[in-house]
Order: C-alpha cells, then sequence, then structure tokens
C-alpha cells in the first residue's frame, strides 16, 4: 500500500493510557461528535465465499463494543478488516474521521488502532521485553516508548518480572498479557481484542475482563470478540449480533442480555 502514515493525524494516544477516567462515550454520540470508528456497509469475501455483508457500526471515543455470533459469523474477518489485515470488497471503515479501509495493517496500527489477534500470535523464542519493545516500532509509538513500557509495567507487573524470560515458556495467561501488552506499546486508541479467554482457566479468564476493564478505565476504546456472550454483554457498552455476515441485532449490552432472541441463541437460557 503506497499510503505514509499521517503522523501529524494521529492523536496522543499515550495519554490515553495515562487517563484517569473513561469519557462518557454515550453521552458524546448523542452530542453528534464523530465517532471514533465509524463502518458503513463493509463486505467482505474470500474468493467467492462472502464472509461479511454490508456490516455497519459505530463506536466512540472511551466505549466498550461487543461483537457477539456463532463460529463462523464473521466476526474475526470484521477485526482482520478493520485491522488492515483483509481488504474489504466494498464499504467504508473511518478510523477519527480518517478513511482506513484497505490501507495495510501497519498503516492502520499507526493510526492509532491496536489488535490482539486471536491466539496470541506472541514471538515465543523472544524475551518478554523484546516482544514488547516490536509493539514500539512504528513511528506513532517509538519517541514514548520507554515511558509506555513503565505503564504497561504498571498494568502487567509480572511481565516486568518476566521481562528476560523467553516468551514461550509463560503460562497461557501471561502469554495473554504479554499480547495485550505488546498492543499498548503501540499507543493505540482503540484496541480490538479477539478471543482474549480463549483456552484460558475460569480465574485467568476473570483476569482478562478485569484488565480491558482497567484498559477502558484508562480512556482506551476496546471493541471485544468473545465466546463468552454473557461476560462480555455485560462488559460492554454497547454489542452488535452478528449473524452469517451480517449485523441482526444492536444495542445496550444490558438491553440484549434481556433479549429473548439473544438469550436463547447464545446464553442457552
Ligand atoms: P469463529 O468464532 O469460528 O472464529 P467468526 O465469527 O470469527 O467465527 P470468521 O472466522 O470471520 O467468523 O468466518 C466468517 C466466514 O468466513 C465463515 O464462513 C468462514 O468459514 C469463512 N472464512 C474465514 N476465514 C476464511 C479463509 N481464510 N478462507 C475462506 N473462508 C474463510
Amino acid at each position: 500500500m503506497s499510503a505514509a502514515p499521517d503522523a501529524s493525524a494521529a492523536p496522543d494516544a499515550g495519554a490515553a493510557l495515562e487517563r484517569g477516567a473513561a469519557p462518557d462515550a454515550g453521552a458524546a454520540l448523542e452530542r453528534g461528535r464523530t465517532p471514533l470508528l465509524q463502518v458503513d456497509g463493509l463486505s467482505v469475501y474470500y474468493g467467492d465465499a462472502q464472509a461479511l455483508d454490508g456490516v455497519s457500526l459505530h463506536l466512540a471515543d472511551g466505549e466498550i463494543v461487543a461483537i457477539v455470533g456463532a463460529n463462523g459469523a464473521g466476526k474475526t474477518s470484521l477485526i482482520r478488516t478493520i485491522g488492515g489485515v483483509l481488504r474489504p470488497r466494498s464499504g467504508t471503515i473511518r478510523f477519527e474521521g480518517r478513511q482506513i479501509a484497505g490501507l495495510s495493517s501497519h498503516v492502520v496500527c499507526d493510526a492509532g488502532v491496536g489488535q490482539v489477534a486471536e491466539g496470541r500470535q506472541i514471538f515465543p523464542s523472544m524475551t518478554v521485553l523484546e516482544n514488547l519493545e516490536l509493539g514500539a516500532m512504528l513511528p506513532r509509538a517509538r519517541a514514548r516508548a520507554r515511558k509506555t513500557l513503565a505503564e504497561v509495567y504498571d498494568l502487567f507487573p509480572r511481565l516486568n518480572e518476566r521481562a528476560g524470560q523467553l516468551a514461550g515458556t509463560l503460562s497461557g495467561g501471561e502469554q495473554q498479557m504479554l499480547a495485550i501488552g505488546r498492543c499498548l506499546m503501540g499507543q493505540p486508541r482503540l484496541v480490538m481484542l479477539d478471543e482474549p479467554s480463549l483456552g484460558l482457566a475460569p480465574t485467568l479468564v476473570q483476569e482478562v475482563f478485569a484488565t480491558i476493564r482497567r484498559l477502558h478505565e484508562r480512556g482506551l476504546a476496546i471493541l471485544l470478540v468473545e465466546q463468552n456472550v454473557a461476560a462480555s454483554l455485560r462488559l460492554a457498552d454497547r454489542a452488535y449480533v452478528l449473524e452469517n455476515g451480517s449485523v441482526v441485532l444492536e444495542g445496550a449490552g444490558s438491553a440484549l442480555l434481556d433479549d429473548d432472541r439473544v438469550r436463547s441463541a447464545y446464553l442457552g437460557i
């Protein structure tokens, strides 16, 4: 992709990590401010097979939005398309008003969209510190890397204790912390998490949700895909339900928790 990172348009996302309180995202949207993320009419294909069909959604600064849906509904495809890993066939993706659909993933990341992929994707034969440093390679993050590292260690003291250890020797929960920490090293304003609690023991699942809450308290916006539907709806300000690549329901997390269709399809109630 030829587009150069637009450093001048990047906000001071490091400041987002430091901010004490989350902004009132719902109120921001009601006042008609530009959403942080605005997706319209997104369609994505793998060859001839359609994965997303005209998906539209929005997310305000500091908001937690959950994406819920069965296996194969298109959740991962949505995150990968917003993150620049997949190219949409049609539709627009605006981040802070800037069109990012079709830009390469490093450009999207440098614009402030962080991504924690399913399966963690850390580098097992590199140390914890080296993995974290990799997260701060882009122009947006480089100058403040040392300060951000201190903030990440403050959030995850265990990563500090294990800084010199090979990442592959960490437990599953620690590897998930490392994946989130590496994403934060890029100083995102929006963090997209794909199945962060997958394969973790129940106590660690709680820890992952507590971590997401802390990121939110520090002012970051979160787009969350989780198989743990009840917990993600409890946590989210708002949520979208995807079925066969289309949004079929949207609303406040608490309202969807009470929705009969959601309860029977995803909560087994
Ligand atoms: P899961 O919870 O199983 O990860 P999901 O909701 O994240 O599901 P996607 O992985 O986005 O769904 O898949 C959406 C559709 O795209 C599915 O029909 C899937 O089979 C198809 N798909 C996903 N990845 C590919 C690929 N690399 N090649 C072809 N088809 C794919």
